[in-house]
């Protein structure tokens, strides 16, 4: 329990659970294996389906005060093993230790801020006639998929209000970053009941295993808009709820009147934190073009000063790509970029190793139409854009499949909040960006998702409304 470097099982019924096949696992700063996890068979999918059913029949019914103690306590055990776990989030994920651990302590206490939120129950009539209440029920067995980009923080957005909801659940990371999180589940054996929640690992075919599995209640997902998609269709065939979370391309409109150097430092890793793997990254930047040059010149200045390399080591402050598949994407948009004469300029150097490195990258003012602007990078690759008219720059922002959020930066807060209200985005930062919390509503407009994760809203996506009508005689 306490190896955090070798020996990594799934967790089904309360149980270390290993499997006759195995996924590798590579450390993307060298691009070497360094671990293996489990690669979960058909049968032990059924095997944790079966628990997880069993189990929400007595966790349904535990009063929410005893599942909300038992998910504080969770969060207490992760806070307890935060060092070990983010030494081995580095090794996996590739984010410098800071960050890792940032990650991994968020995770604690996210579990236990959730904890403390109740559903409501609402009551439309009590009279001598009548009693009429609506209250919300858990849903059943959870199907939770959850990406590589923040793969702990964002399994913990779907456990805690799932399990505080009463529904039991199946969970599964990313197979390029499934360490963490079966290790988490091996630590809440302890605290949690059998079956309430297990996770398990595998390769590509056990996500389509899961989303067609007649046995789970809802599928609550976090990916790409692609694999979205396909979730979406998988769940209609049994009709099960689902809440997903997907791609984003967001927009930051810079106005006039800012002042360059103070915005530049929070622009820079609003775009460019996590080697830009953030599905809220600032992906297109607007920049007023009376302060385009200097906020470009900021922007460059300081990637040239932030060091890019080995998560691992001292000093760095952005990691490579996660893994091969995303670094191979974002190569072949540079490429494209190249071949159409864009403008690229560079920040500090990447390591020489066979590690999935890529260079802090601006580009240069591109065609609005060009596919660096277009589509989501999912890497260090940051288009400016010059604007001179805000009705038209909104029209640009807002001229994507996706709206997952968005940035106005500026000093006139209330000007900022008359675009704030036209953008079609789930999310708006005014002067700042990446600050989301447990108790305020997280989901994409348009193709970057369906339902909502955090807050009421949130909580309650796991959750069915449930009316119940007393006569009093
Ligand atoms: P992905 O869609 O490739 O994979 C996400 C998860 O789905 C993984 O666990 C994967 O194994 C699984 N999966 C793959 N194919 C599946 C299928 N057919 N059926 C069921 N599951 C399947 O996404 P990714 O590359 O891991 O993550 C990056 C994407 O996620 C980006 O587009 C990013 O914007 C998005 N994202 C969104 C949010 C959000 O909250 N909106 C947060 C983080 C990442």
């Amino acid at each position: 329990m306490t190896d955090f470097d070798r020996n990594y099982s799934m967790t089904i019924d309360g149980k270390s659970v290993s499997a006759k096949g195995q996924i590798d696992v590579i450390n993307p700063a060298t691009g070497e294996v360094f671990a293996q996890a489990p690669d979960c068979s058909r049968e032990q999918l059924d095997d944790a389906v079966a628990s997880a059913r069993l189990a929400f029949k007595a966790w349904k019914l535990r009063p929410i005060e005893e599942r909300a103690d038992l998910l504080a306590k969770a969060g207490d055990v992760i806070l307890q093993h935060s060092a070990e776990l983010a030494r081995l989030f580095t090794k996996e994920q590739g984010r410098p230790t800071e960050g890792a651990a940032a990650e991994i302590m968020m995770s604690g206490q996210w579990l236990k801020m959730v904890s403390q939120m109740r559903p409501p129950v609402h009551i439309s009539e009590d009279s001598d006639a009548q009693f009429i209440e609506t209250r919300y029920v858990p849903l059943g067995v959870v199907c939770a998929i959850a990406p590589w980009n923040f793969p702990v923080n964002l399994a913990i957005w779907k456990v805690a209000p799932a399990l505080l909801a009463g529904n039991t659940m199946v969970l599964k990371p990313s197979p390029f970053t499934p360490l963490c999180t079966l290790k988490i589940g091996e630590l809440l054996q302890d605290i949690l009941p059998p079956g309430v929640l297990n996770v398990i690992s595998g390769g590509d075919e056990l996500g389509p295993w899961m989303t067609s599995h007649p046995g789970f209640a809802k599928i609550s997902f976090t990916g790409s808009t692609e694999t979205g998609k396909k979730v979406m269709e998988s769940a209609a065939r049994d009709l099960k709820a689902l809440t997903l979370e997907l791609g984003g391309n967001d927009a930051a409109i810079v106005l006039p009147d800012v002042d360059v150097d103070e915005v530049a430092q929070k622009i820079f890793f609003g775009a460019f934190a996590n080697t830009s793997q953030i599905c809220v990254a600032t992906k297109r930047l607007y920049v007023h073009e009376s302060v385009y040059d200097a906020l470009r010149d900021r922007l460059v200045a300081i990637a040239k000063a932030t060091k890019v390399g080995d998560g691992s080591e001292q000093g760095t402050v952005l990691g490579p790509i996660q893994n091969k598949r995303q670094f191979d994407r974002v190569m072949n948009l540079l490429d494209d970029a190249r071949a159409n004469n864009l403008t690229l300029i560079e920040g500090a150097d990447i390591p020489d190793t066979k590690g999935y490195f890529v260079p802090v990258t601006i580009v240069d003012n591109p065609p609005e139409g060009s596919r660096v602007v277009q589509e989501e990078a999912f890497g260090p690759v940051l288009p400016m854009l010059k604007f001179s008219d805000i009705d038209d720059v909104i029209d640009r922002a807002n001229d994507s499949e996706y709206g997952l959020a968005g940035a106005v930066w500026s000093k006139n807060t209330d000007e900022a909040m008359k675009i704030a209200r036209k953008m079609e985005t789930g999310t708006v930062w005014i002067n700042q960006n990446l600050n989301l919390r447990p108790d305020t509503p997280f989901g994409g407009h348009k193709a970057s998702g369906f339902g909502v994760e955090n807050g009421m809203e949130g909580l309650l996506e796991f959750m069915a409304p449930q009316a119940v009508y007393v006569a009093k005689h």
